[in-house]
């Protein structure tokens, strides 16, 4: 018997009731590795990778994988073998890309922070894009870039002001967050950039948010976009790339977000109805390749029951999984060896010292102490944004492609976690 957990997924699922990542059984890596485990399958990556490649087949695009929704190298090379570029937010984002081998002429770098240090590097490596969140970053990106002898080549990020009806923590295209410019200043910001004689405006860029199910804010943002693109150039500089961002959600709990594929056959149609179809385009996902790609393997460690409540106490916890403490995000949890007997309403804790600490609510499990849970979609944002808190070592972790397990971060020891310290004398 084979059966998907989540649709649109084949490579996580139960093979005679052994979850399965490909052809390898979670109970055994559970059992070799310790937990909490990620376990990453390489296919499922590019199975999600393939659906925008056939999205843009015949077309002048680039795709930028948002590392920040993983960023372990082992995760970077596949990515970098398949040609894809790559959107960083920091200097560490791209010592990483290199690291991993990917291309730095393929490197765009987001964030409204970007130091003059973090500048420097970019140039000297040779980034393919600089896109810029503000008027005080254009002067000083283009003084480092002087002082270098170099033109940075830039986009600005523009802020459409479009709701894409998510999460307001992960929606960042409307007016009255910290990201872009206003869609009303872009074209004055547009010439001041074309002035400053360190930079050479090469694109438009925006992102409207995360986890965006449906097709209507893209199509919004884009067409806002496409008439800034318009007025940009009426006003005397010439736009070469259009990037759309990132933002394509993922089935999380019954979440039908639309197929990459199918969401770009609609933004090309627009592209192309409005004379823009052989612009070259960029985008930047992240989640949308990762996150349905991995699970954390973990423990049970208790089970408490109470008046009210019972709770399944597991070795992963908010450190390791922040985004339902963060997001009041839902993560499916299912066990590695289905057990027969009755399920149990339970909460899913884990051991750290906060109430927030938690990893899901009102889960029907049967389950026993030493029984290994799977979290599901953790492929994004989650080792990425893992921490220390409680002093527990990060979570190792593993890439599966087909029957092959690769052992990609080693567990992260307790001395590891204070080596950089000192006591003084
Ligand atoms: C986070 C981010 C992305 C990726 O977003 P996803 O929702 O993971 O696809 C893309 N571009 C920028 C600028 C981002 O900050």
């Amino acid at each position: 018997m084979t059966d998907s957990l989540l649709p649109g997924h084949p490579f996580i699922a139960y093979q005679d009731g052994e979850l399965c990542v490909e052809q390898v059984r979670l109970s055994s890596l559970a059992a070799q590795h310790g937990t909490p485990l990620f376990v990453y399958s390489k296919a499922a990556m590019l199975s999600a990778l393939a659906a925008y490649q056939r999205g843009f087949a015949g077309r002048q695009a680039q795709i930028c994988y948002a590392m920040k929704a993983n960023s372990s190298l082992a995760v970077l090379q596949v990515f970098a073998q398949a040609g894809c570029g790559f959107d960083i937010v920091s200097a560490g984002e791209l010592a990483r890309v290199l690291a991993a081998g990917g291309d730095p002429a393929k490197v765009i770098f987001s964030g409204v922070g970007k130091t003059r240090a973090e500048m420097k590097q970019a140039l000297q490596v040779g980034i393919g894009c600089f896109n810029v969140e503000s008027t005080a970053e254009l002067d000083v990106l283009s003084e480092v870039a002087c002082s270098m002898g170099r033109q940075a080549p830039v986009s600005l990020r523009v802020n459409p002001n479009v709701d894409p009806k998510t999460h307001p923590y992960i929606s960042t295209g409307l007016k009255g967050n910290k990201f872009g410019v206003a869609h009303e200043d872009a074209v004055p910001i547009y010439r001041h950039a074309a002035s400053l004689p360190g930079l050479k405006v090469v694109g438009i860029d925006c992102h409207i948010g995360s986890q965006i199910t449906e097709v209507t804010p893209y199509l919004d943002a884009m067409d806002r976009v496409l008439d800034l693109v318009i007025d940009i150039e009426a006003a005397g500089v010439p736009i070469h790339h259009i990037d759309f961002g990132g933002g394509l959600g993922i089935n999380y709990n019954g979440d039908t977000p639309p197929e990459a594929d199918a969401l770009w056959a609609q933004l090309l149609a627009k592209l192309d109805a409005r004379g823009f179809g052989e612009r070259q385009l960029m985008i930047e996902p992240g989640r949308s390749l990762v996150g349905n790609a991995g699970v954390c393997l973990s423990e049970v460690l208790y089970l408490k029951p109470g008046e009210q409540k019972n709770f399944c106490i597991i070795d992963a916890a908010m450190n390791d999984l922040p985004r339902p403490a963060m997001y009041q995000a839902f993560h499916h949890i299912a066990p590695v060896q289905i057990r027969k007997g009755a399920d149990t309403l339970y909460d899913v804790v884990g051991p750290v010292c906060e109430s927030g600490d938690w990893i899901g609510r009102d889960r029907s499990l049967s389950v026993q102490a030493g029984d290994v849970l799977a979290v599901l979609s953790a492929g994004a944002y989650c080792m990425s944004m893992a921490s220390n808190y409680n002093s527990r070592g990060r979570a190792a972790e593993i890439l599966v492609d087909g029957a092959q397990v690769h052992l990609i971060r080693e567990r992260e020891s307790v001395f590891d976690t204070f080596q950089l310290e000192h006591l003084p004398a």
